[in-house]
């Protein structure tokens, strides 16, 4: 690094006048990359000075070069790329012809991140030239770029491997490249290992040589023409299990799928391989286009920054995203592997094989891979494997978490402008839930209203059309509308372009008031926001989207389902409507809310359960932002608890809004009375959690009853436990158990996990776990710490980390989340203190630990990812008083760079919304819950 600046400077120095102010000091001094030049190829090749027996500490430097094939689009003397971090040594140009041009300078641009080459002539338009830059770096300890990940041998032992996580502006961290998503290229690799280590590629091996006594090197061969944030190398002693080959049915090709991970976990890799092979051949009937490659292998890194990552033909993830063990993961987290690795190959398609243009349409790539994840792989994976997950359900929950961020004035739409997105940090902000939910939700709206096999044809017709290229929403719209078109001859003036575009364009999403007269329904459109206090400085509400509205009539005949597009403010629908009353957005299909002059109207014992949790999900989010009244509110949810077959999801509403109601009254005397109401529906005594009854259970009853047991757990423990007799006799032999053994305390095969004889199952483990923990944090607190640090089952050390972060004891709260950033898990940390500050023990805690270690976790994790943000909406946000608003304002009043600053203005408007809920629906809520105590029934 230095040594290219001082050179530089002396180049720079001869050749400039010296008054020559600032900003110009450098010709290009744009965000984005000029497009005079585009990359063709690349040949990457890197000597790591890594030989297998290095210690965690140790820097870890590499040398190499990389050759660029370039064509000029302009004649043009400048050429532009990305570089960071990176100490260039050299820099030379070749061109086929005799009148080759020389460097005459090169600098670095720190702030943009870019090398900027000054050739002595201006090559003409159409001429093809090679670009050779030679450089040196360090294996970066954050986890991005070409970094170091560590796992655990033992305790005490600790290994690094050397791997790469390039999305989204990281590829410039590991090699000098033209690092835009639109500059795509292909790639090739030579890469140095230590001999008897492996490395991996995105495209198979091609031959290895011997490169001194100690090193090998590997060369592989060019990958299909792709972006730079889809390169991906990993030098490592991994294993992997026997590979599975399947034969493409597009065009018969074999597709080889290898998974790989530490040696001593490779077990846990079977179930996601055999997802894999099934989702992968499913993609390729849907979309009739073959997956490219020979091969695709899935990693499991042991520190990873983000769930899992699509680079093509070697994708990476966090360990317990791809980990699993049929007799100790829970149910849920198989389903969560499935969901991921769906996610991942869907990426192979939306994304690798056709990217969006720019980071201001990352939902392009990641609500796709969202929604056709679930609905397509992850559904049909469980359908045909006899898995009866509630993929559907649970996808809609999803979309839930969107709608809480997409309520907030500080939300954004999906497209951003291109020039606002504009800075690593808001690219970076762009993969929230917006993109990934939102995303995935108007793609689901869309797909149920013009219908799956619509959607088939206008996915291949915008996979085929920008094969190997680059695509804006507009493209995606106008495939649609071609679809369209084509199945409803009669669909006149229906536009899909004009309809997803407000969805696009727009940030929020409207609520449609419904007003029943005798004669007809009259439906009105405005935008939602959830903090009354901000939304009246706001001017911006005339926001008006095209909706597809589904309705059903019900009342004296049979229910009718009808629909429309209600483009404009206002709509009547001329129905009798004497003794009728409807439903809107019929199974929750719709991104809007409904609000209805009547709720009394409505009988619950006609709709299905997702509609009612639709119902009961809307008429909550109007209350908190203040458009229904608390009685009104409180009425429908006491109908519907008092329900006696309540469906799965309407539980899972039910669930979710005392827990909004706990977390928002935690400090508040109304929280006895909301707690004791909870205690007495989640009805403990009788949860009957023997290993028997659980295993015959659905999926969906467990997962219920997890939840049950894990709320009744955060409201009183003691009585819980004392409650549930089960529950506590589990978690007393589950502690004997671990203290009195050295080995594992799980026994696989009989998934014994008290050592008592006493089996638990595996779903429910967490819930007696913590029962445990929580009658004797500090006698079981070091084991479990151990037992964490050093877990080889992911899904098991998920488990302790959450158990851990239930401590009632604020000093081993603390302990953790010190221990953690000290010596635990690089990737958990944040995690971590995110579970701890969820817990109304950890609150404060968290806010505190986060507040004075500030500056280590913004160095650590400020630029990685989304980590950041992630960390300050989990840890700023769970406030409802005045105080702490002014506290967590003043705190980020001058966080430097861009990262974060969308977060802490969501983190203060959620604040903001609590606050109003406190002070203008806490009176009212008291009094309710205080009559509700003294009678049997208010309403
Ligand atoms: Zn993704």
């Amino acid at each position: 690094m230095l040594v290219s600046v001082i050179f530089w400077f002396v180049v720079y120095t001869l050749t400039q006048p010296l008054s020559c102010s600032l900003q110009h000091e450098f010709e290009w001094n744009k965000y984005r990359l000029p497009t005079a030049i585009t990359p063709n190829e690349y040949s990457i090749h890197l000597i790591l000075d890594m030989f297998g027996n290095e210690d965690v500490n140790m820097e870890l430097p590499y040398s190499g070069s990389v050759n660029i094939s370039l064509y000029f689009n302009e004649s043009t003397d400048l050429i532009v790329l990305h570089s960071v971090s990176l100490n260039i040594t050299k820099v030379k140009v070749e061109t086929q012809t005799d009148s080759s041009p020389d460097v005459l300078n090169y600098r670095h641009n720190d702030k943009m991140e870019q090398l900027e080459v000054k050739l002595d002539r201006r090559p003409d338009a159409g001429t093809e030239m090679n670009l050779q830059v030679e450089f040196t770096g360090l294996v970066s300890d954050q986890l991005q770029g070409f970094y170091k990940g560590t796992y655990r041998l033992s305790e005490s032992k600790r290994r690094i491997i050397a791997t790469t996580h390039m999305e989204a502006v990281s590829a410039r961290k590991a090699f000098p490249c033209f690092d835009e998503p639109a500059m795509k290229a292909r790639f090739r690799l030579e890469i140095s290992r230590p001999q008897h280590w492996s490395s991996l590629f995105n495209t198979r091996l091609n031959h290895s040589r011997v490169y001194d006594e100690r090193r090998m090197l590997d060369v592989y061969g060019f990958t299909p023409k792709m972006s730079s944030y889809l390169v991906a190398f990993i030098v490592s002693d991994f294993g992997s299990t026997n590979s599975s080959i399947v034969n493409s049915g597009v065009d018969k090709h074999p597709i080889e799928i290898i998974v790989s991970g530490r040696k001593d976990q490779l077990s846990q890799l079977e179930f996601a391989k055999g997802a894999a092979a099934h989702i992968i051949l499913k993609y390729e009937q849907f979309f009739k286009i073959s997956y490219p490659l020979p091969k695709v292998d899935m990693v499991a890194i042991p520190a990873f920054p983000a769930g899992a990552m699509e680079n093509w033909g070697l994708i990476t993830y966090r360990e317990s995203a791809l980990l699993s063990d049929p007799h100790v993961s829970s149910t849920t987290h198989q389903k969560w592997v499935a969901s991921v690795v769906a996610h991942e190959l869907a990426h192979q398609w939306f994304g690798n094989y056709v990217t969006m243009k720019w980071w201001n349409e990352v939902w392009l790539n990641e609500g796709f891979a969202t929604f056709v994840g679930e609905m397509i792989g992850t559904k049909t994976f469980a359908e045909n494997q006899g898995y009866d997950w509630p993929v559907t359900e649970n996808f809609i929950l999803a979309i839930t978490q969107a709608m809480a961020v997409d309520g907030l004035l500080s939300s954004h739409p999906l497209s951003r402008s291109e020039s606002k997105v504009n800075s690593g940090g808001i690219i970076e902000e762009m993969f929230d839930s917006i993109s990934y939910k939102k995303g995935a939700a108007i793609l689901r709206m869309l797909d149920s209203f013009v219908t799956r096999n619509v959607t088939q044809t206008a996915l291949q017709d915008y996979l085929n059309s920008h094969s190997y290229g680059n695509a804006e929403a507009s493209d995606l719209w106008a495939s649609f509308d071609k679809a369209y078109k084509v199945a409803h001859q009669d669909a006149g003036e229906t536009d899909i372009s004009t309809m997803m575009n407000s969805w696009t364009d727009l940030s929020g999403y409207p609520v449609i008031s419904v007003d029943i007269a005798d004669q007809k329904i009259t439906v009105t459109q405005s935008p939602y926001f959830l903090c009354v206090s901000c939304r009246k400085d706001k001017k911006d509400v005339n926001r008006l989207w095209t909706i597809p509205v589904t309705f059903k009539v019900y009342g004296s005949h049979a229910s009718r389902l009808y629909s429309f597009n209600l483009k404009h403010k206002k709509a009547v629908v001329r129905l009798d409507m004497r003794r009728r009353w409807v439903k809107l957005n019929i199974d929750w299909s719709g991104y809007y809310l409904v609000k209805y002059n009547n709720y009394r109207l409505i009988q619950l014992s006609e709709l299905s359960d997702v509609d009612i949790a639709n119902l009961l999900f809307d008429a909550f989010e109007l209350f908190k932002g203040g458009y229904v009244e608390l009685k009104e509110f409180i009425s429908l949810m006491w109908r519907v608890k008092e329900k006696e077959d309540i469906g799965y999801l309407t539980n899972n509403i039910l669930m979710k809004i005392w827990w909004y109601l706990l977390r928002t009254f935690d400090q508040l005397h109304v929280y006895s009375e909301i707690s004791q109401q909870i205690y007495k529906w989640l009805n403990v005594k009788n949860l009957d959690i023997s290993y028997d009854s659980v295993q015959q259970m659905n999926s969906k009853d467990r997962h219920i009853l997890i939840g049950k047991l894990w709320m009744a757990l955060h409201i009183d423990y003691v009585r819980t436990a004392f409650e549930n007799n089960q529950l506590l006799i589990l978690a007393l032999s589950w502690r004997r158990g671990l203290l009195e053994k050295s080995t594992p305390v799980v026994s696989k095969n009989a998934e014994d996990m008290t050592g008592s004889g006493r089996r638990i199952h595996k779903d429910i483990s967490k819930a007696v776990w913590t029962c445990a923990f929580l009658l004797d944090e500090r006698g079981i607190w070091d084991t479990l710490w151990k037992k964490y640090i050093t877990a080889k089952i992911p899904s098991e050390q998920a488990n302790y980390k959450t158990v851990l972060a239930a401590a009632r004891h604020t000093q081993l709260l603390h302990k953790y989340m010190s221990y953690s950033l000290t010596s635990g898990k690089k990737d958990d940390t944040v995690p971590i203190i995110s579970l701890v500050a969820f817990s109304r023990n950890g609150r404060d805690v968290a806010w505190s630990f986060v507040k004075e270690h500030w500056n280590t976790l913004y160095s650590k994790y400020g630029a990685v990812g989304p980590m950041i943000n992630k960390l300050i909406v989990a840890t700023a946000s769970n406030f409802a008083d005045r105080t702490k608003l002014l506290e967590v304002k003043s705190f980020f009043a001058d966080l430097t760079g861009s990262a974060g600053k969308m977060a802490v203005a969501q983190s203060l408007e959620k604040i903001r919304s609590k606050i109003y809920m406190v002070e203008e629906r806490g009176a009212d809520m008291l009094r309710f819950f205080q009559h509700l105590r003294t009678r049997d029934s208010v309403l």
